[in-house]
């Protein structure tokens, strides 16, 4: 999967974009984007500016299968680039690079082509039918089982099952919008009854976020060997989480308002390509684990089906602001610490028959580490709330609190390759109303 697209040589005419963090050329991520006063549409990230799809391909800068790739890219969703699958996918990815590479002959026409980024808006790049979010962060299962079962951690089902529920779709916001604090009934340890107000424990998770690539037929499995064919992008998802609403309505049927009130992910489609040089070896089982049971079994899955992804967390809260003291970070993890492969979920959750469809979104669950400098929730990094976070304004935090933003990053970095970044997952905690 590796090619010209990928050499770390490669620069671009958009002079930001040579080591940006995120957007250099080697990634070319997609997205929808509305320009001031003007229309969602498609649009590639390239450093600091955004290439605009539809009117490149007004100005007839494509061909073949590329230009039928960047008109499925073109709309106000690209529901039907994703559909396309890697062949389309790589032959628009080719272009693109050709086309903002540094001797590219069609620069002085792209240049009509390009927004500033801090100009446009950025929509969900998609039309999300459905969220299914995971479990597969091993750390996070054990660091919150923990908390309920010391001497048990984690279920006896957890290393055979890929566990996940069905979550709320319609509630999905990208990157700078607002999450408003959740009311909802709870109950206090030391109470008899639960009461209602705005939730008192609310937390983020760090989670990445799987988008859908084509789908499956109603009946039709897809079995492992196919899955990571399946998958159309990446991005970051911050699945916001009332605690205390959570550990009161989750039994027995798991979590619902506790979790469907909000959901952020970053607004860039991260494509497989792109990603290409950051696979690595699913790591190895502990000693005693089970073997996955053979429908989840796929020796290619097993040896390229993670991924090494530095994942962050930052907190940047009023005090920190006023003082102009930079984000704290509260963690610093890896996407590598999953437990199952973003395969044996797309298998798993088709094995019966479910039907997925390009737009989809599964959500990981929280990845954290195996250090207290790692945890993907502040239920984790303050144990229950119980050691709060330190911050250098002299505030402290339990939980989060309302002016709080939550900004997660991704980046992939490999020796011999450019690094790449999902640009942020932000958001800010507004009042209850
Ligand atoms: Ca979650």
């Amino acid at each position: 999967m590796l090619d010209h697209t990928h050499d770390p040589k490669l620069k671009s005419w958009v002079a930001s974009a040579n080591g940006h963090p995120d957007f250099p050329i080697q990634n070319l991520p997609l997205g929808v984007f509305a320009p001031e006063g003007g229309e969602p549409r498609g649009g590639v990230a390239i450093g600091d500016r955004i290439l605009d799809l539809p009117a490149a391909l007004a100005i007839g800068l494509f061909e073949g299968k590329a230009r039928e790739a960047a008109q499925a890219a073109s709309g106000a969703t690209l529901n039907a680039f994703l559909s396309l699958g890697a062949g389309m996918r790589q032959s628009l990815r080719s272009r693109l690079s050709e086309l903002l590479a540094q001797d590219s002959p069609e620069q002085d026409r792209l240049k009509a082509c390009l927004h500033a980024a801090a100009e446009c808006t950025l929509r969900l790049p998609a039309r999300i039918g459905d969220y299914t979010d995971f479990y597969v962060g091993i750390h996070h299962a054990t660091n919150v089982g923990k908390q309920f079962r010391p001497d048990n951690p984690l279920l006896p089902n957890y290393k055979y099952v890929p566990i996940g529920y069905h979550g709320r779709a319609s509630s999905i916001r990208p990157s700078g919008v607002p999450v408003r604090r959740p009311r909802g009934q709870a109950k206090p340890a030391e109470a008899t009854v639960p009461d209602f107000g705005p939730s008192q424990r609310l937390d983020y998770e760090l989670e990445l976020g799987v988008w859908i690539g084509p789908g499956n037929g109603l009946g039709e499995p897809i079995r492992i060997d196919e899955a990571s064919g399946r998958v159309g992008g990446y991005c970051l998802l911050n699945d916001w989480s009332a605690r205390d609403i959570q550990a009161w309505e989750y039994q027995p049927l798991g979590p619902f308002l506790a979790k469907n009130f909000a959901s952020t992910i970053s607004a860039w489609i991260v494509t497989p390509e792109a990603l290409a040089p950051f696979r690595i070896a699913q790591p190895g089982r502990p000693e005693g684990d089970p073997a996955p049971l053979p429908y989840l079994m796929d020796e290619a899955d097993q040896r390229e089906g993670a991924l090494d992804l530095e994942l962050e967390v930052l907190l940047l809260t009023p005090g920190l602001q006023a003082k102009g003291l930079p984000p704290h970070r509260l963690a610093l993890s890896n996407a590598r610490h999953m437990y199952w492969t973003v395969a044996q979920m797309i298998t798993h959750h088709t094995s019966n028959g479910c039907n997925l469809q390009p737009g989809d979104l599964l959500g990981t669950g929280t990845i954290s580490g195996p250090d207290q400098e790692s945890c993907g929730s502040i239920l984790e990094a303050t144990l229950g709330g119980k050691n709060p976070v330190v911050l250098a304004s002299g505030e402290e935090r339990h939980f989060l609190e309302d002016g709080d933003e939550v900004i997660l990053r991704a980046r992939g970095r490999r020796e011999g390759y450019v690094p790449i970044g999902f640009g942020e997952c932000r958001s800010t905690i507004l009042p209850t109303v």
